[in-house]
């Protein structure tokens, strides 16, 4: 037996008892004639005592020379501790020692193994095993495991069933670039890795399984945008003989039990909202509805007057800053060159200080008289002793510029506290999306998604106005699952393909065996998933995924601690039948 109690959990209770306890050492201090050592286990820490009377002179000596690190198991009595530390569970006790044996030894760690490390970034996902011994780290993959049980528990207890799917497959469209594999018993052909279970869950449903969840990793080679894993995970999930509204309140119920069994809170009924809507007022299909700042749109009554630049604008619109008034001229200069930030990308920013008196005072006070800025007032809800800040111009481009200063300002103003949360439902989603550099309409969410009711007809004259039985579950200001009711008949499926720039030859070679499967007796359906990695970091308080994934990979997608991807040799290279044309 190695240990008959773990580190964390001894206590006044056990006074007197023979334990045998093994980990790792935290931290020692040595007086010479006494020794007391941290012994740390992912349970807590117990204090370890050596000293000349009481227990050898060379357990005494072998005590001292422990480093840290080092693994070792100790058999010793629990005595009370003079010095008491009411910080840890186990701060009344001590354990006199009376046998050590060292399990193991260890260099010196690289950074130190404390809440707060001296190692950056870079060295501890070098070495991650260590990273992983850290109470941050430590605590957010037990957190994970927490909500993935709650996950399991309450879909299993709705009738769910987890089935797994193949890794091995080929392309999913979820719009990014596949990962692929070479297969050597085919020469010349290869696999690619699921960007979702998105087909195979469909021909479950065709199968009869009808209700299906899977925690499954899915792969995507994107170009990492800050925060995002080439390999990350997914609640997928799907459902058949339902409507939107079944699917939105299963996962609605899925939420709400995950925010009352992990984090304590109760929240009402989930508010939608249309997607139009919430680009309208908030600039972005996932609105932070924590708090207010809504747009205010301000054509009609900014547009018309001398002023240029409104006047040729597609978009004028503003937003109210709480308290913003008391800005000085250069907080607002300050604010002016955040919206010039390449990253945001706006020209100029106009304002119009809400004075306590009632009175406005603007950056374009030449064009806009006091009842002009009253109106702006009235459109942007601002009140007195507000800032309005006020961008314009291509409607799209404008809209994603405000919303960028609409979190940023909320952010400043700590408007966006983690322990709230702000759930919603984003609906009818368009189906297509122009994209610019192919000139061409694609899927918006994925070409199997059913456009709603009655608006086939649409994709031929109007095909970026068509809505798709499509929905997103946004929380705190993020996207964490998105989802649609399915097409499940061949002849729309075909014509989705079709609008889509598929020939039907590619549409068969691709997804042939879907609307093989369409053929024999599919049931409606529909489903979404949710981003585990990121609803876990958002429960947890946080916005970083890294967190609350063992062994995430770098901003280059590379995983630092075994460093891949690597070359592999031409041994390799020939058996899979493959010879590399790298760019010069
Ligand atoms: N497969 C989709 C995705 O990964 C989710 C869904 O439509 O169920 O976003």
């Amino acid at each position: 037996m190695y240990r008959s109690h773990n580190c964390g959990e001894l206590n006044v209770t056990n006074i007197n008892e023979e334990v045998t306890l093994a980990g790792w050492v935290q931290k020692s201090r040595d007086k010479g004639f006494i020794v007391w050592v941290d012994l740390r286990d992912r349970y807590g820490i117990t204090q370890l005592v050596f000293d000349e009377e009481r227990t050898s002179k060379d357990m005494l000596q072998q005590a001292q020379n422990l480093g840290r690190e080092f693994v070792v198991q100790v058999k010793g009595t629990v005595i009370e501790r003079t010095s008491k530390n009411p910080n840890i569970s186990t701060g009344d006790i001590e354990i006199l020692v009376s046998e050590l044996n060292i399990l193991n030894e260890s260099l010196l760690p690289p950074f130190t193994i404390e809440d707060k490390t001296d190692g950056g970034e870079d060295i501890r996902m070098k070495y991650r095993y260590l990273d992983i011994r850290r109470n941050p780290v430590k605590d957010s993959l037990i957190f994970r495991h927490k909500v993935t049980q709650e996950v399991r528990n309450y879909l299993s207890k709705e009738g769910f069933i987890e089935v797994e799917t193949p890794y091995l497959i080929k392309s999913t469209p979820e719009g990014a670039r596949d990962f692929v594999v070479p297969s050597r018993m085919n020469e010349g052909q290869f696999y690619a890795l699921p960007q979702s279970p998105q087909t195979f869950k469909q021909l479950l449903m065709v199968g009869g399984m009808d209700k299906y969840f899977q925690i499954v990793k899915c792969f995507r080679d994107e170009d990492l945008r800050a925060d995002r894993q080439p390999e990350f995970t997914q609640i997928d999930c799907e459902m058949a003989f339902i409507e939107q509204e079944d699917i939105l309140n299963a996962f609605e119920g899925l939420t709400r039990h995950l925010l009352k069994e992990v984090n304590g809170v109760d929240v009402e009924k989930f508010p939608r909202m249309l997607y139009d809507d919430a680009m309208r007022l908030y600039g972005n299909d996932k609105p932070d509805i924590r708090f207010g700042m809504e747009f205010g749109e301000l054509n009609d009554v900014a547009q018309h007057k001398d002023f240029g630049v409104f006047n040729n604008a597609e978009l004028v619109v503003g937003i109210a800053v709480p308290g913003g008034n008391s800005y000085t001229r250069k907080d607002i200069d300050k604010l002016i060159d955040w919206v010039k930030r390449p990253q945001v990308g706006a020209l100029g920013m106009v304002y119009s200080r809400c004075n306590d008196d009632g009175t406005f005072k603007s950056s374009v006070d030449k064009f806009y008289d006091q009842d002009d800025l009253a109106k702006w007032a009235e459109v942007t809800g601002a009140k007195a002793g507000d800032l309005i800040c006020v961008l314009s111009g291509n409607k799209n481009k404008v809209r994603a510029q405000l919303s960028a200063l609409r979190m940023e300002l909320a952010e400043r103003l700590g408007l966006r506290k983690p322990d709230e949360f702000a759930p919603l439902w984003v609906m009818d989603f368009p189906l297509l999306e122009w994209d610019e550099d192919t000139e061409r309409y694609h899927a918006m969410h994925h070409p199997f998604t059913s456009p709603k009711p009655g608006q086939l007809e649409l994709l031929k004259t109007n095909p970026g106005d068509v809505k798709a039985n499509a929905y997103d579950l946004v929380l705190n200001g993020n996207e964490i699952g998105g989802g649609s009711i399915r097409i499940h008949d061949k002849e729309t499926q075909s014509l989705m393909f079709d609008y889509l720039g598929f020939t039907p030859e590619e549409a068969k070679a691709q997804f042939g065996f879907l609307m093989d499967a369409f053929q024999y007796g599919a049931p409606p359906h529909g489903g979404l998933a949710f981003g585990l990695d990121r609803l876990v970091a958002i429960l947890g308080g946080q916005e970083t995924i890294r967190d609350f994934i063992a062994f995430p990979k770098n901003n280059s997608g590379r995983d630092v601690m075994i460093d891949s991807p690597a070359p592999i040799d031409d041994e390799q290279l020939t058996e899979l039948s493959l010879k590399l044309n790298l760019k010069p």
